[in-house]
């Protein structure tokens, strides 16, 4: 079964093996050398001015981002269940909420946000996704950033990138906070959660809120190669191979072209087959088609063609799917996913199979190898 969810993605072989070492106890040098490894690696991977990794799950980071950099009034944007959780956070943990709503196909504007920041002088917090895994979509983070640092620069920035660090270079000069997750474009087990800090960031952690996700006492131990509490080493070590082997790759940067090329092409491909892709702005991290027959395309892309792909939530189950972009993919696999979709269409009725979505995906995404090599 071809693993094609957003979340998790599947762990690299290489990656398994390495996490199948015997288990190493976190308080010795042998492992305080790997988290220093894997820590310089992150540094260049998040840009930011401090990383902090986590034993826990995304919604982790995202609550110790919001109770640790927010005091007053967390602003949120919701056009998503992401989105929706990070108000939900500030209202766990007796904090203000205001949001921003939208539907789950729309990002938020500069404007609106400016606005809200502008008439909310409480706002001490900005929470926003870059990529809301919901309904697929980018919102304009680098903009609405620095759009309120312009307006007060002691607002702090939180942004969600767990389905956006490892996907695309992200611009963190007007982030604050930049949160990852290993189960998404990191394919890793899930189980550990990154946050990339700024110095205003540290600065305004101060003492840090709450006890295991202290944000200053994390800080402090993991500046030294440590952790405050049992560190997640087995996760850690997957980490540190799967950042070896993407350098090895032609890095970061090669990853986000080869990405980026690979969404753009599977869009087409599906256009080209009459569908419909649905978020207004569509992330690079995944696919995602609105469909009344989202369930049924869903059935037989598993049942017989062997491509597990996720579905909606809440209001949009059974009427979205959303196609796995994160990560390294190996193109031969999302051909097939292209495929088998266009064979589920016509095994539906819909339309006369021809291999319209393989040779369009194709043309777009080597059109410039070719070119390349006509020179
Ligand atoms: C998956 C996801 C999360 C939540 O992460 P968990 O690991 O499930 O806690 C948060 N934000 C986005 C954008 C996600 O895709």
């Amino acid at each position: 079964m071809l693993l094609f969810t957003p979340g998790p993605t599947p762990v690299p072989e290489s990656v398994r093996l390495a996490m199948a070492a015997p288990t190493l106890h976190h308080r010795t040098p042998e492992f305080e050398a790997i988290f220093k490894e894997t820590r310089e690696l992150l540094f260049k991977l998040m840009a930011t001015d401090e990383v902090i990794m986590l034993a826990s799950s995304g919604t982790g980071a995202m609550e110790a981002a919001v109770t640790n950099l927010c005091h007053d009034t967390l602003l949120s944007v919701n056009s998503g269940k992401f989105g929706e959780r990070f108000g939900k956070i500030a209202l766990a943990s007796g904090l203000n909420n205001i949001e921003i709503k939208h539907a789950w196909d729309t990002p938020a504007t500069v404007e609106e946000v400016i606005e809200a920041v502008k008439a909310n002088p409480s706002i001490d917090a900005l929470a926003i996704q870059i990529s809301e895994s919901a309904g697929g979509l980018r919102h304009p983070v680098e903009e609405i950033a620095k759009a309120v640092k312009a307006i007060n620069p002691s607002i702090m920035i939180i942004a969600d990138g767990i389905t956006a660090v490892g996907v695309e270079r992200i611009d963190v000069s007007n982030i604050d906070c930049l949160i990852a997750g290993s189960q998404k474009a990191l394919m890793l087990p899930p189980g550990l959660s990154i946050l990339g800090l700024s110095n205003a960031a540290i600065e305004k952690t101060g003492e840090g809120k709450g006890y295991y996700l202290n944000l200053a006492s994390e800080i402090k131990k993991q500046s030294q190669n440590t952790t405050a509490y049992t560190a997640a080493t087995t996760l850690i070590i997957g980490l540190r191979a799967i950042l070896l082997e993407i350098e090895a790759k032609e890095g970061f940067g090669m990853l986000y072209c080869v990405t980026a090329r690979r969404a753009k092409s599977t869009r087409f491909a599906l256009e080209a087959l009459g569908l419909h892709s649905y978020p207004n702005t569509p992330a690079r991290s995944m696919t995602t088609i609105d469909d009344q027959q989202a369930q049924e395309i869903r059935d037989i892309l598993k049942k017989e063609f062997g491509v597990n792909v996720a579905g909606g939530q809440d209001h949009l189950k059974g009427k979205i799917f959303r196609i796995n972009q994160m990560g390294l993919i190996d193109i031969h696999e999302m051909v097939w996913v292209v495929n088998a979709i266009e064979l589920a269409l016509a095994k539906l009725g819909r339309r006369e199979f021809d291999g319209t979505a393989s040779r369009v995906f194709n043309e777009e995404y080597f059109k410039h190898t070719l070119k390349k090599e006509e020179k």
